[in-house]
């Protein structure tokens, strides 16, 4: 019987004593001891009930066990369900209920508000918190350490996974094993991922960057990850030395360079450093390259498609680009409005076809017909374009184009000009309801610490470096931009609060 996920990723490993874990205080897990966990975890499933292709909602902190929960899910042949730590109980009930998961997982401190609404669903609940403790592990410690792994195929669901929420509410995305199996071994490849490889991993477990990009590549490549449990500064730098490679959010690498302990010495024997799930500024990875010697390279990739553009490993990594689409992966440039391709340089809506391409979204079969055509191109939701060298760039998100007096405005290009002012950190570009335009321009900035930017200045600068229709009718200033679990900025939040301002 095969299970082609677990074999490749997991199964091979049986019976070998090589690290596959390493936390910050030393501990080692092996992959034999990962395995053992894993199958201890998957008979507490099984003898719960759950059949296959059954979803397990799982919302506990980072830890090894939590991981070995995944692996537990894909040897039984059971949907693996991660959920954001963030999410409060009234968030996680939509989630079960949407997903009609059959187990929930949590951590202690959650039983007791989630526990109605898991009984209402007639799901069942078990816990498990940071250090490895809780009621699934009191079970699993009776088990055997070998399971005998369910027959699976390519085109079975794997995981569901759901969207950051970033635009509105999140969506449950169908993975099956050929979705991640494929990106798996492609970036793998692309990256220069081997048994020698250590990934110093700060990500969180429950999102595509953190659980597929950053797991199921070392698990292929057969490398150790140094496993820590929240980004922070202070591990990070510790932990340097051991590794070869890291992945990280654009904001690790902003605070990682905030701290002076963090020079080229440290990171000389690094061997690659990888950036995605949100826009790395240009001046970023110019700041760290004049920093450490290393250009950073990004990629670009979503829940529903895995990664689907990589800056090369060997030739240039373009500053403001995600690079090129991944062998396998169709990529190409649409006119929002007729669908046709349009030529190179031209900004469009951004699609994409490949093995990486999920099912659809769970229960939503009108979005999934109407983002996910019959031939088999997903349309994204963002926008960008393809140069005349072939790299990919993203100018934003669909959602947050503006359209002023019949004109396009793509946000990105006046926060490049905002950013580039005298004590401005970042800045967020919106679009606000206008009696007469339709939609308007509404700069929001950041001040570096200890800046006060001056707003009438900038307003100036904005005027002579973009065309009238794109300059900010209003230009604020906030603290900070909201954000969520990921990083990402929530330009629907700011649309909120700003929507009042013209009308
Ligand atoms: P939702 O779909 O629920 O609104 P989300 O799109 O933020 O949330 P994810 O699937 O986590 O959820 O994020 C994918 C998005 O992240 C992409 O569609 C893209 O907008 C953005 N993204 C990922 N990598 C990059 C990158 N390198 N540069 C710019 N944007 C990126
Ligand atoms: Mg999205």
């Amino acid at each position: 019987m095969t299970n082609p996920l677990y074999d490749e990723l997991f199964g091979k490993h049986a019976g070998q004593s090589t690290p596959f874990l390493i936390l910050p205080d030393g501990t080692v897990w092996t992959h034999n001891a990962f395995l053992a966990k894993a199958a201890q975890y998957a008979h507490v499933l099984k003898a719960m009930g759950l059949q296959t292709g059954d979803r397990v909602a799982v919302q506990v902190e980072k830890s090894p066990d939590a991981l070995a929960l995944y692996a537990a899910c894909v040897q039984a042949g059971l949907v693996f369900l991660p959920l954001n730590t963030a999410y409060t109980v009234d968030e996680l009930s939509y989630f079960i209920d949407n997903s009609g998961a059959r187990a929930v997982i949590c951590d202690p401190a959650q039983r007791d508000g989630l526990a109605p609404v898991v009984a209402s669903s007639g799901a069942v609940l078990e816990t498990l918190d940071a250090a490895g403790c809780g009621t699934l592990v009191g079970k699993a410690s009776h088990q055997p350490d070998i399971f005998d792994t369910a027959a699976r195929v390519e085109d079975d669901l794997a995981a569901f996974l759901y969207t950051s929420g970033t635009t509105g509410r999140s969506k449950g995305a169908m993975l099956t094993q050929a979705n991640l199996l494929s990106n798996a071994r492609t970036l793998a490849e692309r990256w220069h991922f081997t048994d020698k490889d250590v990934l110093l991993h700060a990500l969180p477990i429950f999102h595509t960057h953190g659980l597929f990009v950053g797991t199921n590549i070392t698990l292929i490549a057969g490398g150790a990850m140094i496993f820590v449990s929240k980004f922070n500064v202070e591990d990070m730098i510790a932990l340097m030395p051991q590794a070869t490679s890291m992945m990280g959010v654009p904001t690790f690498y902003t605070r990682l360079m905030s701290d002076e302990r963090f020079t080229k010495d440290l990171t000389a024997h690094m061997r690659l450093f990888i950036s995605g799930s949100a826009p790395l500024l240009a001046e970023t990875h110019a700041q760290f390259e004049a920093r450490t010697g290393h250009r950073i390279l990004e990629r670009y990739g979503m829940t529903e498609t895995n990664m689907n553009t990589s800056n090369p490993y060997d030739g240039e990594r373009r500053a403001g680009t995600v690079g090129f689409p991944l062998p396998g992966v169709e990529l190409k440039i649409t006119d929002p409005e007729t669908g046709e391709t349009l030529p190179k340089d031209t900004v469009g809506q951004i699609e994409v076809r490949g093995p990486n391409v999920f099912k659809g979204y769970w229960q939503m079969p009108e979005k999934t017909a109407a983002e996910l055509r019959e031939d088999g191109f997903f349309i994204t939701g963002d926008l960008g374009l393809i140069d005349d060298r072939g790299y990919v760039h993203i100018v934003g998100r669909n959602k947050d184009l503006i359209i002023s007096g019949g004109y396009n405005i793509y946000p990105k290009e006046i926060e490049l000009v905002l950013d580039a002012q005298p004590g401005v950190l970042e800045s967020a570009v919106i679009g606000v309801p206008h009696a007469d335009f339709g939609e308007t321009v509404v700069g929001v900035v950041v001040p570096e610490s200890g800046e006060t930017p001056d707003l009438d200045a900038i307003a100036c600068a904005a005027t002579t470096s973009l065309a009238r229709f794109k300059h900010p009718r209003k230009l604020v200033c906030l603290d900070a931009l909201p954000r969520n679990a990921m990083g990402k900025v929530q330009k629907n939040i700011l649309r909120d609060q700003y929507k009042d301002l013209f009308v």
